[in-house]
């Protein structure tokens, strides 16, 4: 899902860029419901979800729901008891088993416990009917909104993460999808309701509608929605391996036009993201999108809704259909893989459609994600929502994370692990977890990625680089790479850095594999070096690089005592052509000693230093070697 602060703007082409250098505008407070984390409870209640045939009463003008869910399920253990989730909020009428009426109880934490008449013995299938009525409570954001648009009413539900109990009784747990669903919606005749799945004939009654909705594919509990108003329907088609997709628009009347062109701008994202990881998991059905009220937009299953037309969050939720519908993370802390990759590949429709875009985009991600020190892409504590759903962390790093394992892991070995990722038969229209991506990653690039995760997954922070070259006449480039981390969590990051030198009317892009800090690297460049440019197409998240021509011959160091980063600010390092086995001392400008440290440790901690200019000087059997730097 996404939320967007912003208010909605006109469609505009010319407007793309805008929204694609606003991190921050499209970042999201994620979630209406404070997640509660059931821990210790048998994680699937001793049985397996089938099926839910659920028929819903719905006025959207009235904030009530009565109905009838019907929900088969096989015993995966001996079975006295059969729990759902459902809000206290709402009134139990009965529960019926074969004709027959049982007893239940609603139990505190929103339980709805129901008593089977004789213990079912394991791998039993069977089924129950729960009908109940009330008004779903009010929670945060809203999982039942009952709003107006233009005068008239319009209801909609947003169960993730936990609200779908606030108005049906079903099985929070992500890891017991339902296999298939009908829904069955009644409303008044000058309404029609949105739903999951393949649109079947209505049966009109008098004054009402029943509006049914049959979905076949494997479906998450907070997949599952609703939404009514009195929508205006188009459909338009996206042809993907030969077949037609149908991309039905449920939009307010007075909003069809730019409704179906916002759909029309979906249709190439449709084919590409096809291209790029496998035909549109739910082709036998649709893609969605309905208007609702909220100011975001969330990705149910085949029927995303939308509070604004907006083109990266369109693309966001269309791609959650392979990131997060089709694979589904396997606990909400996995939650990145749903959000990191919606996010990514709303970066890939402007590489690949709106090439003009990408670059500002990948900017924008890492100056977001670089603008505080620390946090990792891993969600430390799933119970504060706020961190659930960051937006630096959850989303644009998690982006950036998945944009640099395709840098490390190169195209083909990165489009061919995701696509193996998603067709899974462990994971495909199931759960997955960031371990999962990491083994298919790893398969198809032939790579150790533990080092990267434990960088860049668990660990915080990022890398600045201090990059000092130098060029000898007949053409040898010397480069001495050096980095300081953002955080103590990692003390290095280990990754291929690109470079791009300029000179003579050419350029040449050299990757450098950085494996320890102060690393020197030596190749030919044909042409005059007049200028380089760091990680020059953004594949690296990192910040406050420092960039710098030595007068130098880096080549031949035996004089040379290079300091990064210069400025400094809490830390110096340094490169010596001497053996650094000696002791260093920093003087400030009246020659006074202020710190003095053992060389090998290799950097010396400044953060206490008045602002100004020092000297660092570093004294062995051999000699010693100055240089100045400038504390900011
Ligand atoms: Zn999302």
């Amino acid at each position: 899902m996404r939320l967007l602060f912003l208010l909605p703007l006109a469609l505009s082409t010319a407007l793309q860029a805008q929204w694609a250098n606003d991190a921050d505008g499209i970042a999201r407070a994620e979630h209406p419901h404070p997640p509660t984390e059931r821990s210790g409870a048998p994680p699937t209640r001793g049985y397996d979800l089938k099926y839910h045939r659920c028929t819903w009463a719905l006025g959207p003008a009235v904030r009530y729901i009565s109905g009838t869910v019907t929900s088969y399920f096989t015993s995966t253990q001996d079975l006295g008891q059969l729990i759902f989730d459902l809000s206290d909020s709402l009134v139990v009428d009965s529960v019926v088993m074969h004709n027959n009426v049982l007893a239940f109880s609603q139990e505190p934490g929103d339980l709805l416990a129901v008593t089977l008449p004789a213990v079912m013995p394991s791998g039993q299938l069977d089924s129950v009917s729960v009908t109940y009525h009330g008004v779903p409570p009010e929670a945060g954001l809203g999982s039942f909104v009952t709003d107006e648009h233009d005068g008239t009413p319009v209801l909609w539900t947003l169960s993730e993460p936990y609200g779908a109990k606030d108005w049906w009784p079903c099985k929070q747990d992500l890891n017991d999808k339902i296999d298939s669903l009908d829904t069955y919606v009644t409303t008044p005749v000058a309404y029609r309701a949105a739903g999951n799945g393949v649109l079947m004939p209505a049966d009109t009654i008098g004054s009402e509608v029943t509006w049914h909705w049959r979905s076949r594919y494997p479906i998450d509990h907070y997949l599952v929605a609703t939404a009514v108003t009195n929508y205006q329907v188009d459909v338009q088609y996206a042809v993907v391996d030969g077949d037609s997709i149908p991309m039905v628009s449920y939009a307010y009347p007075e909003e069809i036009g730019t409704a179906v062109d916002n759909m029309q701008n979906l249709v190439p994202k449709m084919v590409l993201f096809s291209q790029l990881f496998g035909t549109y998991p739910f082709a036998n059905e649709k893609y969605g999108q309905a208007k609702f009220g909220w100011g975001g937009g969330m990705e149910h299953q085949t029927m995303t809704f939308l509070g604004v037309y907006h083109p990266e969050i369109s693309s966001h939720e269309l791609a959650h259909q392979w990131f997060g519908d089709k694979v589904t993370c396997h606990s909400w802390a996995d939650i990145w893989l749903n959000e990191g990759f919606a996010t990514y590949l709303s970066g890939l429709a402007y590489e690949y459609l709106s090439p003009q875009y990408w670059d500002i985009w990948k900017r924008s991600k890492v100056n977001n994600i670089t603008s505080q020190p620390d946090g990792s892409v891993f969600c430390t504590d799933t119970l504060d929502q706020d961190r659930l759903f960051s937006s630096r962390l959850t989303y644009n790093k998690g982006a950036m994370v998945i944009h640099m394992l395709r840098w490390l892991c190169g195209d083909s070995a990165f489009y061919t692990g995701m696509r193996a990722y998603l067709n899974d038969p462990q994971l495909a229209y199931g759960t997955a977890t960031t371990n999962d991506l990491k083994a298919h990653l790893e398969a198809a690039s032939g790579l150790d990625l533990s080092g990267f995760f434990a960088d860049w997954y668990t660990g915080q922070g990022y890398p600045s680089y201090t990059t000092t070259w130098s060029q000898q006449g007949n053409g040898q480039v010397t480069v001495l790479l050096s980095q300081t981390t953002s955080d103590p969590s990692v003390d290095f990051f280990e990754l291929p850095v690109p470079l791009r030198f300029f000179g003579g009317g050419t350029d040449s892009t050299v990757v450098l594999d950085n494996t320890v800090n102060g690393q020197l690297f030596s190749f030919h460049l044909p042409f005059t070096v007049d200028s380089v440019k760091f990680d020059p197409d953004t594949w690296l998240i990192s910040a406050n690089n420092e960039l710098a021509m030595s007068v130098e011959d880096l080549s031949s160091t035996e004089h040379v005592l290079v300091l990064y980063p210069n400025p400094a600010t809490d830390r110096i390092a340094w490169h010596a052509g001497i053996p650094a086995n000696g002791t260093v001392a920093v003087f400030d400008a009246m020659g006074r000693t202020v710190c003095t440290a053992n060389a090998r440790a290799g950097m010396l901690d400044v953060s206490r230093l008045v602002p100004g200019s020092y000297i660092l000087e570093l004294r062995n059997a051999r000699g010693l070697l100055r240089s100045r730097f400038i504390k900011r």
